[in-house]
């Protein structure tokens, strides 16, 4: 094909990647694999076309055939959450996170979020973070056992009084119980904003309470449990103002002020391409398989989760409610860094991540991350999980013993043979 003949060295470097997600078992949490009509959108022609602004509205010609692309994005968006505002063009994440800093907020002024070092997100107002920086950030941590804790959150939002509050994280293993957080802000009079992309698949299948109705606006990436492309979203009810005008800063004019934040505040020309594989991943998040896959992920943690707990496992609070846990690996004598790199070496990609009250570093820290919605695209289920947990077991317990990894290694390779990934693709042919 056209990559593998006019670039070789990166159709090598993407076959190299295809076998490293084929070959290995991929449990970093925010990761997943995309059905190939999402692949096949992403790699479309849609990249081609500047089309700033929104439909019917844009500062170019030739827009129609994006406008209709980006309406199905927006319309799929609204059914699924039940919003009647959906903004589809953040490029991912932190630029939807961005925008809404950037919407509601004056530079200088306070914002309140979960810090990273307990679960938060680095946008929620961490120090060398932008959102850290142009405004005063108050954080707020966790109860002892790892729970998210209200009660400093009153208490810290009486004191500073907060013009948003964020909720949302990246680490966090339980539900969030977005009405105590409304509580919170209804007191000092702050918006409240719920940053949903860890879970939002799983508040599509309904295995996690929707912030919808509770929050005023609603950010989320689309590539971690939704199982879309790397790309973000803005939700929040009502309608923008039609042309986008200039309005204050209130909770009414929030569908306009996200518009407006996104274009012409912090972004250019839209992805169209990745609006396209957006649209896609989203009608497949409306079908029936969409909700069995969501909680075949909760199952499949729970799973992992007691069968690490049988091996003697510290997990930050018990276990998990939702996709991920996080592993505090102190009584077992090894860190986080040192149990990533082993278990790479066995095939299981994993990250390090901090523990609430973290006695080592941010960059060595006690514990690791693991979640299931990648192995659970690939069909597996709770007898997957229960090896999966006795291999994670064994890779740590021999940590530093590579004959034993490789062991591991090859069992890991025996169960990932029986789940293929993208059997058509081939970069090289
Ligand atoms: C992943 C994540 C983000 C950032 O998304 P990117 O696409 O990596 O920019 C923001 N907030 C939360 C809670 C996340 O989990």
């Amino acid at each position: 094909m056209h990559l593998s003949k006019n670039d070789p060295e990166v159709a090598s470097a993407l076959n190299h990647e295809l076998a490293r997600q084929q070959d290995g078992l991929e449990m970093i949490p925010s990761e997943n694999y995309v059905s190939e009509a999402v692949l096949e959108a992403l790699g479309s022609i849609g990249t081609n076309k500047y089309s700033e602004g929104y439909p019917g509205v844009r500062y170019y010609g030739g827009c129609e055939w994006v406008d209709v692309i980006e309406n199905l994005a927006r319309d799929r968006a609204k059914a699924l959450f039940g919003v009647t505002h959906a903004n589809v063009q953040p490029a991912s994440g932190c630029a939807a996170n961005i925008a809404t800093l950037f919407a509601l907020l004056n530079p200088g002024d306070t914002l309140m979020g979960m810090n990273l070092f307990y679960g938060g997100h680095m946008t929620h107002g961490l120090p060398v973070n932008f959102s850290g920086r142009y405004y005063k950030s108050v954080q707020y941590t966790s109860t002892p056992d790892g729970y998210m804790d209200f009660d400093q959150m009153m208490a810290l939002a009486r004191e500073h009084k907060p013009k948003l509050i964020i909720v949302g994280a990246t680490a966090y293993p339980r539900i969030i119980d977005w009405k105590k957080a409304r509580v919170v802000a209804d007191e000092v009079g702050a918006f409240l904003m719920a940053d949903i992309s860890h879970i939002a698949g799983l508040i599509v299948s309904g295995d996690h309470p929707s912030p919808v109705g509770i929050a005023d606006v609603i950010t989320t990436t689309t590539h971690k449990t939704l199982r879309g492309p790397r790309g973000a979203m803005i939700l929040c009810n009502g309608n923008p103002s039609t042309p986008l005008k200039k309005v204050e800063v209130a909770r009414e004019n929030i569908p306009t002020l996200i518009d407006r934040a996104i274009i012409p505040g912090i972004q250019g020309g839209p992805h169209n391409h990745q609006t396209a594989a957006i649209a896609v991943a989203l009608k497949e998040a409306a079908m029936p398989s969409f909700k069995e896959y969501g909680h075949q992920i909760v199952k499949n943690a729970k799973a992992l989760s007691s069968r690490l707990v049988d091996r003697g496992f510290d997990l930050v609070t018990g276990g998990t409610d939702n996709h991920l846990m996080v592993v505090n690996l102190t009584n077992k004598g090894i860190s986080g860094k040192q149990a990533e790199a082993a278990l790479g070496r066995a095939g299981i990609t994993v990250n390090k991540n901090t523990v609430p009250f973290e006695p080592r570093s941010p960059f060595d820290p006690s514990g690791i991350r693991l979640g299931t919605p990648a192995l659970t695209s690939r069909g597996m289920k709770e007898t997957e999980m229960e090896i999966v947990g006795e291999l994670i077991a064994r890779a740590i317990t021999s940590w530093n013993d590579d004959a034993k990894l490789d062991e591991v290694e090859s069992e890991v390779r025996e169960m990932t043979e029986k789940f293929p990934i993208y059997k058509d693709i081939n970069y090289e042919n």
